[in-house]
């Protein structure tokens, strides 16, 4: 989130738009009804939220999903780790895109300590949290850190995911030429620790793997620009506000909190979701150079809105 872009005038949400803990749950219900069975917990920054861990709680205990992940930016992770995990957490992602406090405090826009997120991250594991880290990789920006990266996690047990630069909303100052591609990233770490590759962990998964030769762990690329992979997407995502996208770089999502807020019941709440998904045609990666060839009309809506 640029801070020039949403610095103190911009108009967040007022509280009233944000689904309540209740709406959350109902809404969460009709998916998990419909079969979904993985659920991962984004941003903005998910633990903002102050009734986290009763949501998931209810997610494991009431609505019995499986596998509930979350990503965060790490910055309250030691603050809140215990009570993620006896909340019944899974699983757990944290953005790490550099380790060089200059380069790190760069990239958060707010100077912000890279070591109070690193210290989390260990004490997450000391919690049994399953973790991977995931660097958005930027010529240019970043690029001096993916060794120190690698060679930091290398040994911890944590995945590190490089994540090839997207051009997700508008405000995030994206063009190709910073895009640093997921066959460069791997060459860069295997021409210092020689890498093999692995196959997907399930069906769907979005980073290739690779294993360093020396067993000391594995690292994910996700080359969502080089080699799309929309075919295989199965993710819909759900704003704070209740709408409904498809696809990462939708321009508008369907208003699924107004159904409920009108008084639809589950069975209502499962057919609107249902036609939604349906009628979903998504593949904007696939189609980004036609898209930008022709100007790319569309508006996206930002990452902080809709998650990763
Ligand atoms: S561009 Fe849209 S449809 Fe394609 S992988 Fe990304 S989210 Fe899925």
């Amino acid at each position: 989130m640029p801070k020039e872009v949403f610095g103190p005038g911009y108009a967040f949400l007022a509280d009233p738009q944000v689904m309540t803990l209740p709406e959350l749950i109902a809404l969460t219900r009709a998916f998990v009804t419909l079969g979904v069975e993985k659920i991962r917990l984004t941003g903005g920054e998910p633990l903002l939220r102050a009734d986290l861990p009763e949501y998931i709680r209810a997610l494991k205990t009431e609505l019995g999903v499986k596998d509930v992940a979350l990503t965060t930016n790490g910055w309250l992770l030691e603050k809140l780790g215990p009570a993620l995990r006896q909340a019944g957490l899974d699983r757990l992602n944290v953005s790490v895109d550099a380790l060089d406090p200059a380069v790190a405090g760069r990239m958060n826009g707010q100077g912000f300590d890279v070591q109070r997120v690193l210290r989390g991250i260990d004490q997450a594991a000391q919690l049994g949290f399953p973790l991977k880290i995931n660097c958005v990789a930027q010529r240019g920006v970043n690029d001096s850190e993916i060794l120190p990266l690698a060679e930091y996690f290398r040994g911890r047990g944590h995945t590190l995911r490089f994540i090839e630069f997207m051009d997700v909303g508008n405000t995030n100052h994206w063009e190709p030429r910073a895009v640093i591609p997921a066959a460069e990233l791997r060459d860069t770490i295997a021409a210092v620790w020689p890498l093999e590759p692995i196959g997907p962990a399930y069906r769907g998964e979005v980073a290739a793997r690779y294993r360093y030769r020396d067993g000391r762990g594995e690292i994910g690329l996700i080359s969502s620009v080089t080699a799309p992979f929309c075919r295989d997407c199965n993710r819909a995502r759900l704003s704070a506000d209740g709408k409904l996208f498809t696809c990462l770089f939708a321009g508008a999502g369907e208003d699924v909190l107004a159904c409920l807020r009108a008084g639809a019941g589950p069975a209502e709440l499962e057919a609107f979701v249902r036609r939604v998904w349906a009628g979903r045609t998504d593949r904007y990666s696939d189609e980004r150079a036609e898209l930008r060839a022709a100007g790319e009309p569309r508006a996206k809506v930002e990452m902080s809105y809709i998650g990763g």
